[in-house]
């Protein structure tokens, strides 16, 4: 039996649906997808976990009711009586999506203020994954206290799992964002960036470079996601290989990419495959999910 424990913020979707008046309501965020994919790849003997903070209202309760019935673990969700979930919009135009937020307030927005709620969440587990996304959203104590929590996650031997996925709409300054995300990466064993976002701010020439600077900032294994393109991997001696993935026949929504290959990545792992066979699992899954439309597609986790 394993446990992992994904740490972050999801929020209520809802999307037009062509049909004036009526919208449709979901829930979806980076960690939250991730969580998602993971429990539908893992067997029953893996418990996967979700670590927020929600309200005490009626649609609080339509995410924890969803997060349940999905078999994701709610037992260390905080609810916050004066706050609820954050909400994005979906608006859809020629077929282009374009998103409107409302989560400066969200109740996720205190996920990591009772450090030993946190401790208590992390106790026992083995895998912990979080996101660039979970820490911006915090306070700057708040995000000390997370850090703390991984680090000492990581020295009693739990593997702490992080995709730096950039938003700097969600931080202060650029400068600030780079800033933490390296504080980050020196307490996880594993790190995940996507390649376009970490060129754009961090001016990195190539995959390479990324993964020179996030070993260099103490992650101890980096894989780098590249959209179609090749997927880099590189361990902690420093080696580095590259892996093409398999093509997509048709890229109807790139929502989630990134977080569902994650979770192939990480259930293959988990299950002893070798990189190179984790990161085609992680693709599989990754082409299966930006195939249709929507973060979570209840169908893409197929056996191979
Ligand atoms: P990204 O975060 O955009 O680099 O994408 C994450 C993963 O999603 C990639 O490693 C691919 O496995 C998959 N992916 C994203 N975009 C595409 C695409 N246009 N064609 C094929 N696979 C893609």
């Amino acid at each position: 039996m394993g446990r992992i424990v994904s740490i972050g913020e999801c929020m209520g979707e809802l999307s037009e649906t062509g049909t004036p008046g009526t919208l449709n309501m979901g829930f979806a965020g980076d960690t939250l997808n991730t969580a998602y994919y993971l429990r539908r790849s893992l067997g029953p003997d893996w418990q996967v976990d979700y670590v927020t903070a929600i309200g005490t209202d009626g649609l609080s309760q339509r995410m924890l009711d969803f997060l349940k019935a999905e078999d994701i673990g709610t037992h260390h969700i905080a609810q916050l009586a004066d706050k609820t979930i954050g909400l994005y919009y979906i608006t859809l135009k020629d077929g282009e999506r374009s998103f409107t937020y409302w989560r400066s307030d969200s109740a996720a927005k205190k996920l990591a203020s009772d450090p030993a709620a946190l401790a208590r969440a992390l106790d026992g587990a083995d895998l912990a994954y979080w996101s660039g996304i979970t820490l911006a959203i915090l306070s700057n104590q708040d995000r000390l206290a997370l850090i703390e929590a991984l680090s000492q996650f990581a020295g009693r031997g739990g593997t702490v799992v992080f995709d730096p996925n950039l938003r700097p709409r969600l931080w202060d300054n650029p400068e600030s964002m780079r800033g933490w995300i390296h504080r980050a990466a020196a307490v996880s064993d594993l790190c995940l960036p996507s390649f376009e976002d970490e060129a754009t701010w961090f001016d990195d020439a190539d995959p390479e470079a990324t993964i020179k600077r996030y070993l260099a900032e103490g992650a101890r294994r980096v894989v780098v996601k590249n959209g179609a393109g090749y997927v880099t991997f590189a361990g902690s001696n420093g080696e580095i290989s590259t892996s093409a993935i398999p093509p997509v026949e048709q890229v109807v929504d790139t929502t989630a990419a990134g977080d569902s290959f994650n979770a192939g990545y990480l259930a293959a792992e988990l299950a002893g495959a070798s990189v190179a066979d984790a990161i085609t699992a992680g693709a599989r899954l990754a082409a299966n999910v930006i195939g249709a439309r929507g973060a979570l597609v209840p169908d893409a986790v197929r056996p191979s």
